[in-house]
């Protein structure tokens, strides 16, 4: 009998691209999404499959799944910025009440348990790159601290069951990713680069663009995922990939590739805005055998391949990340 795993946040970008993985390894895949930040685009091909069932739900609500369940993947969560910063309350709520529920589930189903941890559990910081045994540096009161103190709460609620209850548990630290299915007006910088230069507007550089990041194009991670479950590594472990380039090169890559003539203005730089982030990935490398293999030059042309088949309509409809 194929093993059962439920995905939740399935019709968002990551959890979209998960489903699909697992759909292919031969497993049950069970999808559950509120839609709060997703869309059903990203899953509907998913829909004529008998091995895929779906469900409106908002885990932070208690979840009821009927039948035997193998793994639990919790990735349901506002994940940019705009939308965390939108909807601050339903952020805290499903990392903390969210993840209680589905940890009651895993105790009863005797599902091993993953969560989607972030980066921004290291705030802005100190140490760099990132290693794991890095505790971070976060403003417990700031605007980004609904997103990042439920994702360290979500943490502790893990390892607490883990201890307490003996459940096996897995967090993921995923670092900044990228790909098709992310949306247009999600506010994260590589969508709205690329929006801007595909409606002829100028590309919006927050701060001075010396800040850093390390985008990890979303085939990669999902592998790193995959390999994460299966191990039996209970301790946090990074995933991304460590080339890391400033804000302002990266407007220049995003100019190059488009061939957009417009140019860059600054805006202010949001509070709290880390100023640089490269992930450690040594232990990924050794427990999981696993490091990234897709460049940025070539996840960045096949991102940009699927944004340009969006219609003018679409594009104007995702201007100044005003939607949902
Ligand atoms: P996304 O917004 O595309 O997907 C999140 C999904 O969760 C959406 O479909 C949304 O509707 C759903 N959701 C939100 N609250 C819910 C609730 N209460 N009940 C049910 N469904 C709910 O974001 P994403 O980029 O795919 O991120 C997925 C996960 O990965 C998040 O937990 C995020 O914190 C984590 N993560 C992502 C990145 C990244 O670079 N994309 C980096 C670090 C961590
Ligand atoms: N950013 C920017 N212009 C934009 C959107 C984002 O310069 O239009 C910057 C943002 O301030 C941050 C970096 O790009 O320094 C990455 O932002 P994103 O929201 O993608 O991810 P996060 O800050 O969560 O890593």
């Amino acid at each position: 009998m194929s093993k059962r795993v439920l995905i939740t946040g399935a019709a968002g970008f990551l959890g979209s691209h998960l489903c699909d993985r697992f759909i292919a390894e031969g497993y049950r895949v069970v999808g559950m999404d509120n839609l709060i930040t997703g869309d059903l685009k990203n899953i509907e091909h998913l829909f004529p499959l008998e091995n895929f069932e779906f469900y409106n739900h908002d885990v932070s609500n208690f979840v009821h799944v009927s039948g035997k369940l193998d793994y639990i993947l919790h990735f349901a969560s506002p994940a940019s910025p705009i939308d965390y910063l939108k909807i601050p309350i339903q952020t805290l709520k499903v990392g903390s009440l969210g993840t209680h529920n589905l940890l009651g589930l895993a105790k009863e189903k005797k599902a091993r348990f993953l969560i989607a941890s972030t980066s921004e559990v290291y705030g802005d910081p100190t140490v760099h790159p990132q290693t794991e045994d890095y505790w971070g540096n976060v403003n417990p009161v700031g605007p980004r601290s609904v997103y990042d103190e439920a994702k360290r709460f979500q943490e502790a609620i893990t390892m607490a069951y883990h201890t307490f209850h003996g459940i096996e548990t897995r967090i993921v630290r995923i670092f900044n990713t990228y790909g098709p299915r992310m949306r247009l007006n999600d506010g994260r910088v590589l969508p709205a680069f690329i929006g801007q230069a595909l409606r002829g507007e100028d590309l919006t550089i927050f701060g001075d663009g010396s800040q850093t990041r390390a985008f990890c194009y979303v085939d990669d991670l999902v592998e790193g995922i995959y390999r994460l479950l299966l191990s039996d590594c209970v301790d946090p472990v990074n995933i991304g990939n460590p080339d890391e380039i400033t804000i302002r090169d990266f407007a220049e890559e995003i100019i190059k590739l488009t061939g957009t003539s417009q140019k860059i203005i600054y805006h202010p730089l949001p509070q709290d805005d880390p100023k640089q982030r490269q992930p450690d990935i040594s232990k990924a490398r050794k427990l999981l055998d696993w490091s990234p293999k897709i460049s940025r030059q070539d996840g960045l042309k096949i991102t940009y391949g699927y944004f340009k088949n969006f219609t003018k309509e679409e594009l104007e409809a995702t201007k100044n990340n005003k939607e949902f």
